[in-house]
């Protein structure tokens, strides 16, 4: 078979440092050999850097028709009321919706996603197509009250029986994702996770987004009970007394893989505990963070103790666009300390591990699936080092490898 060799001024395999003078050399759809120097037979790529195609390990598809986030951004109720209200609006279909979103993923380098759906539908266009992103897609459950758990509990199961072709099989698997604590009753939430265990399915659970959640949990108080009881749908009786966030973590942690997206007000008690469940991943969406104006993330806190971070867009409610390479550079632009390499490794490695796919992707490895997303670098004379330019305002992604072939 005809490999495919390609030259790149930068290589950032991710595994290891970066390679100035990079070749990557492919066969059919894996990557057959990574190495900084020359081939006679290299297709010189010029002024880019080669990078793992990056994982954007939170989205939701749906709302990919959106042009501008929600409002009002705070308090974060209100903008519950405000996503309930367009979901009630749209008129434009749900596959054209999601299918949206999956070419702005790929055109931002994206090859892996980790998609919430309130449908079906998501997983089908997953399965339908071979130039799709590779994905977990989790099926969204809510509920409440105890009279929905035994609805919410057949979703899930006839969603992990939707079949899935062969063909797409080693790119595409499905989930389970109990939305959040506020909205799921803690008996539906211990089901839910019991059902993708004995499928050996992945979770995903918004956890710790907000500190309204923790008054919600911890005293029944707040925000959330006001929400609840505007819906008609509050009882204190619920939620048990002194139920606190780590209970929430703990039945993830039995899990083959697992998110706790957001995690952004985690503190001691639940970074503690993170340490001793490798199953679970926090995943950051440093752009949605900022939007709601939360403190500082504590994602380098969490990384220093060994928890895996991975990043996510999350929706275009609360995102002007779906580009993972801007989560990029939005960090590098308020963390100027943070390597570049963490960063990278956060958006592509940590993201394949977070959603179980790190054996295929996540790293330029021999073997590995040949997803890469190219990287424009900015024209600069003697320019600085590779970790100097990837992530410089000007860098873009020009073009996105899947599988082996260029499909932009
Ligand atoms: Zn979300």
């Amino acid at each position: 078979m005809e490999r495919q060799i390609y030259q790149a001024r930068w290589v950032f395999p991710v595994n290891g440092p970066p390679l100035e003078d990079g070749i990557v050399e492919i066969e059919g759809t894996r990557i057959a050999a990574v190495y900084g120097g020359a081939h006679s037979r290299a297709i010189d790529l010029g002024n880019v850097a080669l990078v793992p195609g990056l994982i954007n390990a939170h989205t939701h598809l749906e709302f990919s028709q959106l042009r501008a986030p929600l409002e009002p951004a705070a308090p974060f109720t209100d903008w519950i009321r405000a996503i309930m209200k367009s979901r009630f609006e749209t008129e434009q279909p749900v596959t054209e919706r999601i299918q949206q979103g999956i070419s702005e993923c790929l055109s931002a380098g994206t090859t892996t996603v980790g998609e919430i759906a309130t449908s079906e539908e998501s997983l089908r266009l997953f399965n339908a197509d071979s130039q799709v992103p590779r994905a977990v897609v989790f099926r969204e459950c809510l509920g409440f009250t105890p009279d929905r758990k035994a609805s919410q509990e057949q979703v899930a199961a006839a969603f992990l029986e939707e079949p899935i072709r062969p063909e797409a099989l080693p790119r595409l698997f499905p989930g389970l994702s109990p939305h959040a604590p506020y909205s799921v009753h803690p008996d539906l939430y211990l089901n839910l996770i019991q059902q993708a265990r004995d499928q050996g399915v992945p979770v995903a659970v918004h956890l710790g987004e907000t500190s309204a959640e923790y008054d919600l949990l911890e005293r029944k108080e707040g925000a959330f009970v006001d929400l609840l009881s505007e819906l008609g749908l509050w009882d204190p009786e619920i939620l048990q007394d002194g139920m606190r966030m780590t209970d929430y973590l703990a039945p993830l942690a039995e899990l083959p893989a697992a998110l706790a997206v957001h995690g952004n007000y985690f503190g001691p008690p639940e970074w503690e505990f993170l340490q001793g469940a490798p199953a679970i991943s926090v995943v950051y969406c440093p752009r949605t963070h900022h939007y709601f104006g939360h403190p500082a993330h504590p994602w380098l806190t969490m990384i220093e103790q060994g928890i895996n971070v991975a990043l996510g867009t999350d929706s275009r409610a609360s995102n002007p666009d779906l580009s993972l390479w801007k989560e990029l550079l939005f960090l590098r632009e308020i963390c100027p300390q943070v390597p570049t390499e963490l960063i990278l490794e956060c958006g592509t490695l940590a993201g394949a591990r977070a959603l179980g796919f790190a054996e295929e992707t996540g790293s330029l490895e021999v073997g590995k699936a040949a997803d890469l997303a190219l990287i424009q670098l900015p024209e600069e004379a003697g320019g600085g080092t590779g970790s100097d330019l990837l992530l410089d305002s000007r860098s873009d992604v020009a073009r996105v490898m899947l599988n082996g072939v260029w499909i932009n």
